[in-house]
């Protein structure tokens, strides 16, 4: 099967689709690699590296290919030159893309969407979300290493001691475990909080200590939380509070499928966090975890220094796209065949979840909802 590597068109975005160790898989397994060039430049990966894997340079990747990747969506020009019948595969948040979904459909072109992998366990080596919220959440904890004005571990020495950092996490899912470890590993004395059951186990499981609030679980379906009633929501601010106010750091990793960041902090509340304090929010571009957070930039609110997360995994590209490639790798290899291109099985659910117009039809069911 042909594979044009598509160089990514936003300028925010540092990450590529394939790395070179995932070119020479692909290669290995029959297919070809047709490389727009300089795609693995802002990830540190030269053209060299690629064509060393078994890549080609071409201009005309697109035309000529039977799948096209990339990371984010890719631009209505370069579906534009996708013959009928191809596909694409790269994150697709199809509700934010309706005219591109409409664009692919009518072209006849296959799409899959990163984002809509199931999280079944068959699935796991294909979950592009829990690998880059993996990422994510072990730079979040960098980051509030890095802007906290003291240090993280516990240091006694002749000259004193030195107290170790308090860390509040929020939210303790992918994103939020990896930073829990992170923040451990680097000394710090972490409590976290999340709505799940499973959470509290998982968060000892990873050094730290469950803040166990008197409210009610949330658990929805799939192992994923459910949303707040606006009651639930204040309370939990509420009692989240006294914590939030002796954490040094607070990260927030919260979120819940298809709906806006569940806002959990409010400004109120980081105005009675200590000098010197740092929030670290990752749900900064979808709405917000902490009140007043600005995707991208540090503001201030009181003494404490809020960081807004934006594109978290892409300011580790390299290790970002690494993981990536490898789940992009694996879902090829479920719905193509080297020499007869797609065998796309529709009763294999990864293969029919994933898949959002197929065809000429939009097979999304939420997408051809948004549609109509
Ligand atoms: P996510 O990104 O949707 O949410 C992050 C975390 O925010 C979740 O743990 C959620 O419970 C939490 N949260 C939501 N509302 C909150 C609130 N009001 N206050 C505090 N925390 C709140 O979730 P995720 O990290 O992608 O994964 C969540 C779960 O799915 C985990 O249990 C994970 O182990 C599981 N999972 C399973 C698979 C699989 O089986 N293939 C893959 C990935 C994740």
């Amino acid at each position: 099967m042909l594979i044009s590597l598509l160089r990514e068109r936003a300028p925010e975005e540092t990450r590529v689709g394939l790395v070179p160790d995932a070119v020479a898989k692909l290669a290995a397994a029959g297919h070809r690699v047709l490389l727009e060039s300089g795609a693995g430049a802002r990830s540190d990966f030269g053209d060299a590296e690629y064509l060393q894997a078994g890549a080609e340079i071409a201009t005309d990747g697109p035309e000529r290919a039977d799948l096209a990747v990339s990371v984010r969506p890719p631009a209505g020009e370069t579906v534009a030159r996708l013959r009928r019948g191809a596909a694409t595969m790269s994150f697709l948040p199809a509700a934010q893309s309706l005219d591109l979904v409409r664009q692919l459909a009518g072209g006849g072109i296959a799409s899959f969407a990163l984002e809509l992998v199931p999280r079944i366990s068959r699935a796991q080596s294909m979950d592009a979300l829990s690998s880059q919220a993996l990422v994510a959440g072990y730079r979040c904890a960098i980051v509030a290493a890095d802007l906290l004005p003291r240090m993280f571990p516990l240091n006694m020495t002749a000259a004193g001691t030195l107290q170790p950092a308090q860390v509040l996490v929020l939210g303790a899912g992918v994103a939020g475990l990896q930073a829990i470890a992170t923040c451990r590993r680097l000394g710090a004395v972490v409590q976290a909080y999340d709505v799940r059951t499973a959470a509290a186990e998982e968060i000892r499981s990873v050094g730290g200590k469950p803040v166990e609030l008197k409210l009610e679980t949330l658990d929805g379906a799939g192992g994923y939380a459910r949303e707040m009633t606006a009651e639930r929501a204040r309370r939990q601010q509420e009692l989240l509070m006294p914590y939030v106010a002796a954490a040094d750091a607070l990260i927030t990793t919260a979120a819940v499928p298809g709906r806006q960041a569940p806002q959990l902090v409010t400004a109120q509340a980081v105005r009675q966090m200590k000098a010197g304090a740092i929030v670290v929010d990752l749900a900064a571009e979808s709405g917000g975890n902490v009140e007043g957070s600005v995707p991208g930039e540090i503001v201030r609110i009181g003494q404490a220094r809020v960081w807004g997360g934006r594109n978290v995994p892409g300011q580790l590209p390299g290790p970002a796209s690494r993981l990536l490639a490898q789940n992009i790798v694996n879902l090829i290899g479920l719905i193509t065949d080297a020499e007869a291109g797609f065998h796309a099985d529709f009763a294999d659910e990864i293969v029919a979840g994933t898949c959002v117009t197929y065809g000429g039809q939009v097979r999304h069911e939420a997408t051809r909802a948004l549609l109509q």
